[in-house]
């Protein structure tokens, strides 16, 4: 059996692909160079199994999905991607799961031009913490605390997928292809807009990505920047698949508090309302205006024009049951 420095040389070491990347996976430390002018954006998560994943999630899908988790924060600063670094506990040496997670997760840092460089090794119940840095200038991170009275809400892509995606995982829920696929795919896969992230900046200030559904993430945004919201849910952009495969009333609580979506949430000032199409089409992913800050704290929720109650407002690992 390989030791655990045969296994960092083998699945997880080459060659420097960038040239901010002094010295990379080998040393005691890793050695980078932030570019003059850039601030860094730090940012880590950890996924545990069966906690976040379900066990049987194929390697390949969650070295995708926990890239994209990573990347999804730094999209929601408005930072660029430029480094990783991995704390992987694994309950035994697999090799074909190292072989094809290995290939996985260099395949999606290679998509964005991410060298990994550095990380852990443990054994132990399966777990993989995944660390991302990236660069912003100074002044132009998108902040939480940033939402001001009047600007408008704005979401990208399509909210809910995931919620069902993981109802099919679980085998809670059949759906039919081709939306099973789609479904499962966006559960699996998601994508970081990390373009989109860029592109916000100078147009935005204030965004969060959707990690734990859209209630409870934009509520995040209403605490730190000391606002109220109304959300217009007969507005939320549900995919075809979802539509298809799920009533308004089931897709509406995924749509609001299932997560794992990975989209992003920001506010823009009214007067850039007529920006958002030329943003969406620059940055390959729909936009769509779903409610306004409000100065009146708290989040109201409204499907045509009537008062929405939901039940559960989004995931929290150490609520109360
Ligand atoms: P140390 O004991 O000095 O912390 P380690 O044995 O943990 O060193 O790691 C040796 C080298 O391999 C370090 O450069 C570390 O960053 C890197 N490394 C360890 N595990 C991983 C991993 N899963 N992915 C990438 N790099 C890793
Ligand atoms: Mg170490």
């Amino acid at each position: 059996m390989a030791g655990e420095f045969e296994l960092i040389g083998r699945f997880f070491k080459r060659p420097a692909e960038r040239v901010d990347v002094l010295l990379g996976v080998g040393d005691d430390c890793a050695l980078l160079a932030v570019p003059p002018g850039q601030q860094l954006a730090v940012s880590l998560d950890t996924l545990v199994a069966g906690r976040h994943f379900p066990d049987s999630t194929p390697p390949a899908c969650l070295a995708a999905k926990a890239v994209a988790v990573n990347l999804s924060d730094l999209a929601a600063m408005g930072a660029q991607p430029a480094w990783m670094t991995l704390a992987l506990t694994l309950p035994a040496y697999d090799e074909p799961w190292l072989t094809a997670f290995s290939a996985s997760l260099f395949q999606s840092l290679d998509a964005v031009g991410v060298a990994l460089v550095g990380g852990d090794t443990t054994r132990g119940p399966l777990c993989l913490t995944l660390q991302a840095h990236g660069f912003v200038e100074p002044g132009l991170a998108l902040r939480r605390a940033a939402a001001r009275p009047g600007e408008l809400i704005v979401v990208s892509g399509t909210l809910g997928d995931a919620g069902l995606g993981l109802a099919l995982a679980l085998g809670q829920r059949q759906a039919a292809e081709p939306q099973r696929s789609y479904l499962l795919q966006r559960l699996n896969r998601p994508t970081a807009r990390v373009g989109l992230g860029r592109a916000l900046r100078g147009i935005s200030r204030c965004a969060i990505d959707i990690s734990d559904g859209l209630a409870q993430d934009l509520s995040h945004i209403l605490a730190a920047s000391g606002v109220g919201a109304r959300l217009d849910l007969e507005a939320l952009p549900l995919s075809a698949a979802l539509r298809a495969e799920a009533t308004m009333a089931e897709a509406l609580p995924w749509a609001l508090a299932a997560g794992d979506d990975y989209e992003l949430c920001f506010t823009v000032p009214a007067a850039q309302a007529s920006v958002l199409p030329e943003l969406a089409a620059q940055s390959g992913v729909a936009l769509t205006v779903v409610g306004q800050i409000e100065a009146e704290p708290g989040l109201r929720l409204r499907l045509h024009g009537q008062a929405y109650a939901l039940e559960r407002a989004g995931y929290q690992h150490f609520e109360s049951p």
